[in-house]
């Protein structure tokens, strides 16, 4: 089942890019702004993190985002109307598109591109996309701990879903398995986005998502919880004795 695995994530950064006109960046200076970058509408804390130890582990190569989903969501379709936020309201067509070339097509492209090479040696290839969530959202609590995001019509991406969360239950049964929770895996997003363009034979995409209350709960247990994404992932590819540290 061993397979060629490109990691990404979305939503790995808060920065406001220095590339973006001044106007714009002081919009992000403002107390309001400041505290929505820090929290979860600004990145989701803990993905970086989590995409350079699967990285690591299976020497896959990584594409994290440089810039805020404030400022343009690397995981929405151009015709999304979340792909901006409201601190970007009132800009006219041509900054819009500006900002869409600075900063969501280089992403898109470099995805496209690793998996393209992937693809080139191999078939099929894993796309494991990033991600973490908030606990709670508009009152919604969200109890589940970690989460895999899928199309369940895709054989290939439910058995990976399978395997993964079974190696799961086995390693912690203390936490919470979701699927396709709190967000479907058909929805908008880039791993749909790549369905369009490799069948499902090619292309196997999985989101994987954190809540992030683990990401803050000390450093003890969020290191575990890193390294149990990754070796149940190892586990789930026939990886186990392939470490390479
Ligand atoms: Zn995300």
């Amino acid at each position: 089942m061993t397979q060629s695995i490109v990691i990404t994530a979305e939503h790995a950064s808060n920065a406001v890019p220095k590339s973006l006109p001044s106007e714009l960046r002081a919009r992000f200076a403002e107390s309001g702004a400041v505290k929505a970058l820090a929290s979860h509408r600004g990145f989701d804390a803990g993905s970086l993190e989590l995409a350079r130890a699967l990285a690591r582990r299976f020497d896959a190569p990584l594409v994290a985002a440089t810039c805020t989903r404030l400022v343009v969501d690397l995981n929405r379709s151009l015709h999304h109307r979340a792909l901006f936020s409201s601190f970007m309201d009132g800009l006219d067509a041509p900054a819009r598109e500006a900002i869409v070339d600075a900063h969501w097509r280089p992403h898109r492209e470099r995805v496209e591109r690793e998996l393209t090479e992937a693809l080139e040696q191999r078939r099929p290839v894993l796309h494991v996309a990033v991600h973490s969530f908030t606990p709670e959202l508009d009152g919604d609590v969200r109890t589940m701990d970690v989460a895999l995001l899928y199309d369940p019509q895709r054989p290939l991406e439910k058995a990976l879903a399978d395997r993964w969360l079974g190696a799961f239950a086995t390693r912690r049964p203390d936490l919470v398995l979701a699927r396709n929770r709190p967000y479907r895996g058909t929805a908008d997003g880039l791993t749909t986005h790549l369905r369009g363009v490799w069948g499902p034979d090619a292309y196997i995409g999985i989101e994987v998502e954190i809540n992030q209350r683990h990401v803050v709960s000390g450093r003890g247990g969020w290191q575990r919880l890193v390294a149990d994404v990754v070796e149940t992932l190892a586990e789930a590819e026939g990886r186990r004795d392939v470490r390479r540290h």
